[in-house]
């Protein structure tokens, strides 16, 4: 079974296998998590990014990439792209329990033994917070690896760290 905790934090200090980040189909850096990372992390997580859509063109929703995490403490960033919040809930919700999936997956892939999230979609893209969590949590829990031991969800703002908290608790 995979062991979950929560912290409040900023991403970018997270020591994890990967973190994982709220990116844009363009994978070209935003505001947000993405450009907290991008800031932190340095110039060859941009390099790697522009690789990978000179390869396969931009992300798409609810699909995750994965390239180094620069100058962080994590050896992975993982580049997930959130649904934008546009009222469709089981749509929205498909998408976002895509991203969830798609980044474990590909951590697996990589032989990876703790990922840190954030909350995907919960900032500019709008998607109501409680859902969110409840979809995160849920994905995690379903989630059956031998691989994986410990994800951690990293909470910036209060709200989110109280949702969690009590969905947790559950
Ligand atoms: P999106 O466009 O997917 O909504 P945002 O970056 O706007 O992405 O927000 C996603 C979540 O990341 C929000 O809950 C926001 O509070 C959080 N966040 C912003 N900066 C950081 C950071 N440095 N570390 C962790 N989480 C962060």
């Amino acid at each position: 079974m995979i062991n979950i905790e929560l912290t409040k934090d900023d991403i970018t200090k997270i020591e994890a296998d990967a973190i994982v980040n709220a990116a844009n189909s363009s994978l070209l850096g935003g505001g947000g998590v993405d450009g907290a990372i991008h800031r932190a992390g340095g110039k060859q997580i941009l390099d790697e990014c522009i690789e990978i859509r000179n390869r396969q063109g931009k992300c798409k929703t609810g699909e995750a990439v994965v390239t180094t995490a620069g100058n962080l403490p994590a050896k992975y960033v993982i580049h997930t792209v959130g649904p934008v919040w546009n009222g469709d809930e089981e749509k929205c919700s498909e998408l976002l329990a895509n991203c969830y999936q798609n980044s474990l997956k590909l951590a697996e892939s990589l032989g990876l033994n703790t990922i840190a999230f954030t909350n995907i979609s919960t900032g500019v893209y709008r998607f109501p917070k409680e859902l969110a969590g409840k979809i995160a949590v849920k994905e995690i829990k379903n989630f059956k690896s031998e691989i994986l031991e410990k994800v951690i969800f990293v909470c910036f703002d209060e709200e989110n760290e109280e949702i969690y908290r009590t969905l947790l608790k559950e």
